[in-house]
């Protein structure tokens, strides 16, 4: 049964589908089976695993509008070991259009349903928004949500209201939703800042914040335009061992096994 984790935070610019790549690239390398869904219209996710977006025939726009079954619409790649839902423009749509169908907050979760037993891993990547695509990404996301924050400063904004939306999922939907885990991102050690944030942020999500911290790496700029992860682009930048890291964080809080010589 997979597990299913949403990364979320309405800023943009934060590292969510930088996280949610390559934290399942290396989910992937390390034998987990793992479904990405890009629940973005500008579909980054995407384009960064080397599809252009419009040559995407079908993806998660269907999969949220229509009836059919999702596994036709997932696209899997053997060498980057990750598979893919991928989204297009048409994805922009279907916020009006999902407001004309019942249980527009659930579309995602129902459709995922059946491929549940087919993955160890599904990471959903979120719009830089609270809206209702945002709302599809919580409510099926029955394992938690990973809060990728920016050590930048204002890091911290914006935090308050998605705490509000979170609570307010849970309560409508009857859900643990849970804090997975509070992200660090693009992390300069040079800067008094970086430091600061960190500090903050540990204090603003006490016990929440995963121990990896992700550096910042000119590497992972540059590995969207090759349409790979860090895993096979530049895994021994920084930036792809601190990924590799949080994959291993990860996988040791769920109790999953790493094989063994890759520890
Ligand atoms: P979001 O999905 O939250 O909008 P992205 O993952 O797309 O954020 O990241 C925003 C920009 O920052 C992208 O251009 C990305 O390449 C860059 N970026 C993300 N993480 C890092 C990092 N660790 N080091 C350097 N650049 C990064
Ligand atoms: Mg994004």
């Amino acid at each position: 049964m997979a597990k299913i984790y949403t990364l979320v935070n309405q800023k943009g610019g934060v590292g969510k589908t930088t996280s949610a790549i390559n934290l399942g690239a290396y989910l992937g390398y390390y034998g987990q089976k793992v479904l990405l869904i890009d629940l973005d219209p500008q579909s980054n996710a995407t384009s960064s695993l080397g599809i252009d977006k419009n040559t995407v025939r079908t993806g998660t726009y269907e999969v949220l509008l229509g009836s059919a079954p999702i596994s036709p619409h997932i696209l899997h790649n053997p060498r980057l070991k990750i598979s893919l839902l991928p989204s297009s423009p048409a994805l922009a749509g279907a916020e009006v259009e999902l407001a004309d169908l019942d249980h527009q907050e659930k579309r995602l979760s129902t459709a995922i349903e059946p491929v549940l037993s087919r993955y160890d891993y599904i990471l959903i990547d979120c719009p830089p928004s609270l809206s209702m695509l945002t709302i599809n990404g919580l409510v099926a996301a029955k394992d938690g949500v990973l809060i990728p924050v920016q050590c930048e400063y204002l890091a911290l904004e914006g935090l308050g209201m998605l705490t509000q939306t979170l609570d307010r999922v849970r309560s409508s939907f009857s859900m643990n939703l849970p804090v997975r885990g509070v992200l660090l991102t693009m992390f300069d050690g040079r800067t008094r800042l970086a430091l600061d944030v960190v500090t903050e942020v540990k204090k603003y999500f006490p016990d929440q914040v995963f121990q990896t911290v992700i550096p910042r790496s000119i590497r992972v700029a540059e590995a969207p335009s090759y349409g790979q992860p860090l895993s096979t682009y530049a895994p021994e930048s920084s930036a792809a061992k601190a990924y590799a890291n949080l994959a291993r964080e990860v996988l040791g809080q769920d109790g999953i096994m790493i094989p063994e010589g890759m520890e």
